[in-house]
């Protein structure tokens, strides 16, 4: 999967690149990106004033606001496939 990321407290450091897939188990929620936000968060962050890697991580994954079409989702959950969700995503992907 393609993911945008950057070097904390380093300006301009952004680039986009390719990660595998994180595992996944009965309680995982798989999306297809349709769009992908960048608020003045991510701007911070590019500009190397604001932001911290995942522990044992040098690079921090950017794109905690976007829009996507649900393909897989827990049976026990109240999300259905093909559906269209925004997102707050902070769960911290790791380098
Ligand atoms: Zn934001």
């Amino acid at each position: 999967m393609k993911v945008i990321t950057v070097e904390p407290g380093v300006r301009d450091s952004v680039r986009l690149e390719e990660r595998p897939e994180p595992p996944s188990d009965s309680s995982s929620l798989l999306v297809q990106a349709l769009a992908l936000g960048v608020c003045g968060t991510d701007r911070e962050i590019i500009s190397g004033a604001y932001g911290a890697a995942p522990a044992g991580a040098a690079r921090l994954v950017l794109g905690h606001e976007s829009l996507g079409r649900v393909l897989e989702a827990p049976a026990d959950s109240d999300l259905v496939s093909g559906w269209q969700e925004t997102f707050e995503a902070f769960e911290d992907i790791a380098a």
